[in-house]
C-alpha cells in the first residue's frame, strides 16, 4: 500500500487529520483538497482564506 502523505488541518498545522477520506469537513481549492479537523476551523478558513494559504 502507498503510504499517504500526512494531512493536517489547514487552520492548525499541528492538527493531523488521521483519516482524511472519513473528514467531513473539506473544501475544494481548484485541484486541492483543504482539510480542517473542525466545522469550526472551516468557518475560520472561509472567513479569512488569506491568513492560512
Ligand atoms: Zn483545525
Amino acid at each position: 500500500m502507498k503510504r499517504a502523505k500526512k494531512t493536517h488541518c489547514t487552520v492548525c498545522p499541528t492538527w493531523e487529520i488521521k483519516q482524511p477520506d472519513r473528514c467531513s469537513n473539506t473544501l475544494k481549492n481548484g485541484l486541492k483538497t483543504l482539510y480542517f479537523c473542525t466545522h469550526r476551523c472551516k468557518e475560520r478558513y472561509l472567513k479569512t482564506p488569506e491568513k492560512f494559504s
